[in-house]
């Protein structure tokens, strides 16, 4: 690694108020050091419910990156070499300690991404179930012996750690978009280089923190922060990286798999969504209901799998609607900081500006607004924040029918059969997640089958557990993440074919 100007290492920012004290991590992890960019230059961290800026971090570029793969790179044979358990130890240390901060990386959470409180408390825990499932995962990932053709012969099967994974994270889940993948990928023995959204770095750069407290060895963990093209790009020409691990939108996925063709990574793509969301005549209503709340407007709409569009049986289309919107108009917007907020801010202009023409779309095609469809003022904050929404007589040539609108904005659509709602749910090129209600076993089953989706919710909104294969097919993504499966995507198999 070359020699970086003292002054730049070890850099703090001076917002300890913010975070109760806590002084926040602005540098960038590598190899167990905390350093600066070579030319000072630093990129701005804002609150998007104030405009304020609560932070500088370190905009680093492809040499640091590069000293990054290098770092992961050489501690790769060593962290290899541990014992499944003595890693799963060190995750599961990180996570005690995420759940011992939960309150400071809370708030951090919120400062930087927006969400509310108790949300982002949820996050914390969430991320942690990640690496503790993680760490006693990596103790059962097993080879396999297979019957040889030759009476000398017996072929081994190994699995062995892909090697250095470059890790690249969005904004809308700061914490559980990180260990989602940091979890099994140290478990089965292979080291990182991380790169947050742009919008959100403090958070990682807290949880690197934390990872060095855990005692996790210099160079297993590296947290680059900067613009996303050089480091990307260092990224994907460097041999040495063999495995891309991508949460974000299918546009920048769909680029990203372009260049990790180069050197032809093992990639997992965690990507965007657009989920229906279907209610037949024989739903429990009340259930239906409180799902749909939860399922649209946690993380005010900007979550993957939230439900972007609703699919009501005519028999009960009209009582759906009313309720849904008395419930809506129940949620309460504001600053994710204040007590009682359920909706915060969207995270910039721009996702404001979609939300907006998409709402201008669809009434212009016929919907109709029944609650929400304007900006909600909040005093002395930001001009970011958008009235929980709901816009019935949707139709497919809808941008909110066909595109993420990533806001808290739900169009519904009135259906007859049930194969009618099958065809208008599968009608997206997203894949990612599904949900229906209903009270009839058969159904039940024949629905979940045919829903062309990696993730189905069958009466239930609240899908993602670090036990289950979490992730999308068609344009939602390849490869999965969480339970065993995730395990998968972190090792190589090789076979040993063995004469005796
Ligand atoms: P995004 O714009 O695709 O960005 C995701 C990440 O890619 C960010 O870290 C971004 O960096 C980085 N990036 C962009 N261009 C890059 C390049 N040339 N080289 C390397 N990295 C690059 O997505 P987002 O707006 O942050 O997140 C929202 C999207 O993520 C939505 O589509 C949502 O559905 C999807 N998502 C999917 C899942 C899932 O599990 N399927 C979960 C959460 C979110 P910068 O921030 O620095 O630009």
């Amino acid at each position: 690694m070359r020699h970086r100007p003292p002054a730049l290492v070890d850099t703090h920012s001076s917002f300890r108020h913010l975070t109760k004290g806590h002084r926040l991590q602005t540098s960038s992890l590598i190899g167990g050091k905390w350093v600066g960019s070579a030319d000072g230059t630093t990129l701005a961290v804002t609150n998007p419910a104030t405009d304020e800026v609560i932070a500088r971090v370190q905009a680093l570029g492809a040499a640091e990156t590069r000293d990054a793969v290098d770092a992961a790179y050489r501690a790769g044979p060593r962290w290899a070499s541990t014992t499944a358990a003595e890693r799963g130890t060190l995750i599961a240390r990180l996570a005690t300690l995420m759940r011992r901060d939960v309150e400071r990386l809370a708030r951090l959470m919120t400062l930087e991404q927006g969400k509310p409180l108790a949300e982002a408390r949820g996050e914390i825990g969430y991320a942690a179930s990640f690496l503790d499932w993680a760490a006693e995962e990596g103790k059962r990932l097993k080879g396999e012996i297979i019957p040889a053709s030759a009476a000398d012969k017996r072929i081994l099967v190994l699995r062995q750690p892909v090697g250095v994974t470059a890790i690249i994270t969005p904004w809308n889940f700061p914490a559980a978009m990180i260990t989602r993948k940091l979890g099994p990928a140290l478990a089965a023995g292979c080291t990182v280089v991380i790169k947050p959204a742009e919008d959100t770095p403090l958070s990682a750069l807290a949880i690197g923190e934390l990872a060095c407290e855990a005692g996790i060895p210099d160079g297993v963990i590296n947290i680059i922060t900067g613009k996303a093209a050089p480091i990307g790009d260092a990224m994907f020409d460097d041999p040495r990286v063999r495995k891309l691990s991508f949460t974000g939108s299918t546009e920048v996925g769909r680029m990203l798999m372009g260049k990790a063709s180069k050197n032809l990574l093992r990639i997992s793509l965690e990507l965007g969504g657009h989920a229906p969301f279907i209610v037949f005549d024989d739903a429990d209503m009340d259930r239906a209901v409180d799902a749909a709340v939860a399922c649209k407007f946690r993380n005010a709409g900007q979550t993957c799998i939230c439900a972007n569009r609703f699919y009501v049986q005519a028999g009960v289309y009209d009582e759906f609607v009313s309720r849904f919107a008395v419930a809506i108009e129940g949620l309460r917007v504001g600053d994710g900081l204040s007590d009682g907020v359920q909706i915060g801010p969207l995270i910039n202009d721009a996702a404001m500006e979609k939300v907006e023409s998409h709402i201008q779309n669809a009434t212009s095609l016929g919907g109709r607004l029944v609650v929400g469809g304007k900006r909600v003022r909040v005093d002395g904050h930001a001009d970011r924040f958008y009235a929980p929404t709901l816009v019935a007589e949707m139709t497919p040539e809808m941008l909110v029918c066909r595109e993420e609108t990533f806001g808290p904005v739900a169009p519904v659509a009135k259906f007859n059969s049930e194969s009618e709602a099958i065809t208008r749910a599968n009608d997206s090129e997203f894949g990612l997640a599904a949900y229906f209600f209903t009270r009839d076993a058969s159904r039940l089953m024949r629905v979940a089958e045919s829903l062309e989706y990696g993730i189905v919710g069958a009466n239930d909104a609240a899908p993602s557990t670090a036990q289950a294969p979490f992730g999308g097919v068609k344009h939602s993504g390849l490869g999965r993440e969480g339970g065993s499966h995730a395990m998968d995507e972190y090792s190589e198999i090789k076979y040993v074919s063995w004469r005796l």
